[in-house]
């Protein structure tokens, strides 16, 4: 797979040509509480909803389906902290691949448990001591195996920005776009999409506190790295912007914004009280921005990508409980 350039528009479309067949158009949700709350119009684009329970499973399907007959034969290996895996695991199947997935140890259960359950072989290790990137590529090497990273690659970037493309295509122009952010591959895809249907659209990009380097790198003009983030936004612990996603970000995004822990989990209870919706708290970014009261929404048609619903009951539970003492 020689990859020479970076994504336009075109490649979304025929992406979502490609992968429309094997993935859910997952339902765009109202919420008039939701609405009074930031007196604009919102509308919830629920990939929690999506095959695998998040958004991922577009951008696995994309980078797969544009496999050789030789790729095919030999299979994927992955890197991911467990939705991407769970995307490329289940996607593999569906195609009769075989995929190798390297997962730290600390990964929630629920996501490795179904990772496991879609038939991937996996490789644990230490998010704190080793190098992800490394072992997938030793790995690739050895066995012949094809790297698709979750976030930088051109293939998975215009497959994440079908969701977008789907949002905008069933709501019309939108005022904002909010989008969770973690290396940026949903939001390059999903900016490209809102910038060329929707111009007049502001696209943000929504990060946890602990980990603002999507900020930092957008405000300074250079990628910036950092430690593993300390965040229960597990999906978007990621170290740094990739090389294909930071230039997309650069040139179609229009602000990257910040949300803390706390508020991630009053969002989580948000939307399990109001709307009946278990969402992951990656996935509640977008929309604790959006709800939080930073930007005036009054009058505005708001998009926001909830872009993931895995999260351990017990987990949730202790969120919720931990947050009312
Ligand atoms: C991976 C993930 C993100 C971040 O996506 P990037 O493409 O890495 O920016 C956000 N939310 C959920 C639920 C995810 O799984």
């Amino acid at each position: 797979m020689l990859i020479s350039e970076n994504i336009c528009f075109n490649d979304i479309q025929l992406a979502h040509q490609r992968i429309e067949a094997h993935v859910k158009r997952t339902p765009v949700q109202r919420s008039s509480i939701a609405n009074q709350l930031t007196g604009a119009e919102l509308f919830f684009k629920c990939e929690n909803f999506q095959d695998t329970g998040a958004f991922k499973f577009r951008g696995a399907c994309n980078a797969l389906l544009q496999f050789s007959p030789e790729q095919k034969q030999r299979g994927v290996v992955s890197f991911s902290s467990g939705n991407h895996a769970q995307a490329i695991a289940k996607a593999a199947r569906l195609f009769g691949i075989r995929a190798v997935i390297v997962m730290p140890h600390d990964a929630p259960e629920i996501k490795v448990a179904a990772t496991r359950g879609y038939g991937a072989e996996i490789v644990m290790y230490d998010r704190y001591k080793e190098d992800r990137e490394e072992i997938g590529r030793r790995l690739a090497q050895d066995q012949g195996l094809t790297l698709i990273p979750p976030y930088d690659h051109p293939h998975v970037m215009a497959g994440q920005g079908t969701s977008a493309k789907e949002l905008i295509e069933e709501v019309g122009q939108l005022d904002y776009l909010f989008v969770p952010l973690g290396g940026g591959g949903l939001l390059s895809g999903c900016a490209l999409a809102a910038k060329s249907l929707s111009p007049q659209c502001q696209v943000i990009g929504v990060e946890p506190e602990a980990g603002n380097d999507g900020q930092r790198s957008f405000q300074r003009g250079s990628i910036v790295h950092i430690e593993t983030p300390n965040t229960i936004a597990d999906g978007a612990q990621t170290q740094h912007l990739g090389n294909y996603t930071f230039p997309i970000i650069q040139q179609y995004v229009d602000a990257i914004e910040t949300v803390s822990d706390a508020q991630l989990i009053d969002t989580m209870k948000f939307f399990a009280n109001r709307t009946k919706m278990m969402v992951e708290p990656t996935g509640c970014l977008g929309a604790a921005l959006a709800m939080s009261g930073k930007f005036d929404l009054r009058g505005r048609r708001v998009g926001i990508i909830i872009s993931g619903g895995n999260v351990d009951l017990r987990r949730f539970a202790r969120f919720v409980l931990d947050s009312e003492l």
